[in-house]
């Protein structure tokens, strides 16, 4: 492979992923010229491009050294890693990004009895995974048989060439549709960053650092929250000790109201209803939770 000055982002084309990837991008100050009907998009302001492919081809790509980075799910990820040889190995998974939730779950028909993977033993499963699936029934000690499909897993047990499958599930509507239910769990995914073990020691290297930089930067202000609200003094102490973990909170005077104070604090984290209820039980009232925009410190 020749060395190359531009870091090369391996993303999907068109999908679940696609539109959160490029926004989560965007916001990391990387914009691109290219229509993205193309398979390339280049870079406009940084030395930072971009290959639109299919999902499944993104681990092979950082593998061969095609592109330096990826945004995967960590299903295929995971896949890919399990199921090809030494190179697959030397794959890493830089950061959970917080979007493209699902599992990687055993489903099994509604009238199914299953109480433990025990309960397999014998039956065949049709999966995308097989790696992953193989790998489970070892851990499992279970001697079942998998069923590779490429796609419409969900329908192989209606159509008989399985008796359970082993697919994604976000919410579990397709399964509802058909009449299969969510019986454990192999895998818990989300899209990360996926990329080599170890940064590359060119120019790349340099750009991938500060990539990385700003991706904790808008990972951090995406999950912060300010939160807003006031209290009379002498409930100040209770009131912050239920405060989620964040830096120290600010105190403003209220006007005309002595004994009261405004509070801000940002909070890492969603805050819960539960949460908020257990702050108000304390002595906090007038309370507002916001979204943070940006942030620097
Ligand atoms: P491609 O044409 O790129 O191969 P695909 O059909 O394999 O597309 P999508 O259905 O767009 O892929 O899903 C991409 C990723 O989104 C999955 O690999 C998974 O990580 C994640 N995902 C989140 N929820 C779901 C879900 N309910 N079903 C499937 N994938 C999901
Ligand atoms: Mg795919």
């Amino acid at each position: 492979m020749k060395p190359r000055d531009r870091l090369r982002i391996a993303m999907q084309k068109s999908g679940r992923l696609t539109e959160p990837a490029l926004d989560l991008l965007n916001r990391c100050g990387l914009t691109f010229r290219q229509s993205r009907d193309k398979l390339f998009c280049f870079g406009e302001g940084e030395p930072v491009d971009l290959l639109l492919v299919r999902d499944d081809d993104i681990p092979g790509l950082i593998a061969q050294g095609v592109c330096d980075l990826g945004i995967v799910g960590r299903n295929v990820l995971s896949e890919f890693k399990g199921v090809t040889g030494d190179g697959a190995a030397a794959l890493a998974e830089w950061r959970p990004l917080g979007f493209g939730r699902c599992r990687l779950s055993i489903a099994v028909p509604q009238d199914m009895e299953y109480h433990t993977p025990q309960d397999l033993a014998g039956l065949r499963i049709a999966t995308s995974y097989p790696g992953l699936l193989n790998q489970w029934l070892r851990e499992k000690a279970v001697n079942a048989s998998v069923v590779t499909l490429a796609g419409s897993v969900e329908i192989a047990p209606k159509l008989g060439t399985a008796d359970l499958i082993c697919d994604l599930v976000q919410s579990g509507g397709t399964l509802v549709a058909n009449q299969l239910r969510e019986a454990d769990v192999l895998l818990q995914s989300e899209a990360v960053l996926a990329g080599p073990d170890a940064l590359p020691t060119d120019e790349r290297g340099d750009m991938i650092d500060l990539l990385l930089k700003r991706l904790d930067g808008v990972i951090q202000v995406r999950e912060s929250r300010l939160l807003l609200l006031q209290t009379s003094r002498s409930s100040l102490d209770a009131v912050t000790r239920l405060l989620p973990g964040g830096p120290q909170p600010t105190l403003l005077p209220v006007a005309g109201q002595p004994d009261q104070l405004m509070l801000q604090a940002l909070c890492a984290g969603e805050v819960s209803w539960r949460q908020l209820e257990e702050i108000k039980k304390a002595g906090a009232r007038e309370m507002f939770v916001l979204p943070v925009e940006k942030m620097l410190a």
